[in-house]
């Protein structure tokens, strides 16, 4: 598991990486970024700081599930690597096997959603916005490998302008810089949340990669944007305003 947290106006940031026994990743994030002289701190090292900070510290039982055991069956028989498998849609492309051979889950193709990860990005009454990211990350990821997530100006980003967070293809993320981007092109291009998030899902995601952001401005604007069919999403606003959304 890995996750980050980013305060905006202080633009100060906590990630974590590697992990396997912490229940609640993005709260060692923010330890991290609260109580060490560091930013980042992965596998052993994170994991001793856990200890540490007293943190809630599980056994492996915790997060395997039966669930999670047969996709990962299903995806190391594939040999592909997935990030997305919970909602099984009919006659969509998916994003591990060829278009003509999709894998399959309880008789229907395998679609392109992000499962795993969380992003959470607010505004207060003041204008000022935090962001952050948790993920297990890929399934049937190579041992080692980082993602998006915990990576400040891929996964996660916040600033004085805006807070995003970032979910799908962690490689496809990471090489097109996405919840940074989206503060970049704000603050040199003057485009507003929405455009802004459009701009970066249309043109910094290349080379197929898949992926989804939601984000929210000083001014308390809320945006959202994706490339894959849906993306598992809800907003709330302190007058009770509530919304959940899948689709487009
Ligand atoms: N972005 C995550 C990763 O690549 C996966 C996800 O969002 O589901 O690790």
């Amino acid at each position: 598991m890995e996750a980050s947290i980013m305060d905006g106006p202080k633009r100060r940031y906590g990630a974590v990486s590697g992990l396997t026994t912490v229940k609640n990743p993005v709260s060692l994030a923010r330890l991290v970024m609260e109580k060490s002289p560091h930013s980042y701190l992965a596998f052993s090292g994170a994991e001793e700081f856990a200890r540490q900070q007293g943190v809630e510290l599980m056994e492996n039982e915790y997060f395997i599930t039966q669930d999670n055991v047969g996709m990962l069956k299903l995806a190391k028989e594939a040999n592909a690597i997935l990030f997305d498998y919970r909602i099984p849609t009919t006659g969509l492309e998916c994003c591990a096997a060829e278009a003509d051979n999709p894998l399959m889950m309880n008789g229907l193709p395998i679609n392109v959603y992000a499962p795993e990860t969380v992003g959470c990005v607010v505004v207060d009454k003041e204008g000022r916005c935090a962001a952050a990211t948790s993920t297990g990350g890929l399934m049937n990821k190579m041992s080692g490998r980082i993602g998006d997530s915990p990576i400040i100006g891929s996964g996660t980003y916040a600033c004085k302008l805006c807070a995003v967070s970032c979910t799908g293809e962690g490689e496809a993320i990471l090489r097109g810089t996405l919840a940074r981007d989206v503060a970049a092109v704000m603050e040199y291009k003057g485009l507003g949340l929405q455009e802004a998030v459009n701009f970066v899902i249309k043109e910094r995601l290349d080379d197929g990669g898949k992926a989804g952001l939601i984000a929210v401005s000083n001014k308390g604007e809320v945006a959202y944007g994706f490339n894959t069919n849906g993306m598992f999403r809800g907003c709330a606003a302190e007058d009770g305003f509530m919304e959940v959304g899948i689709w487009e």
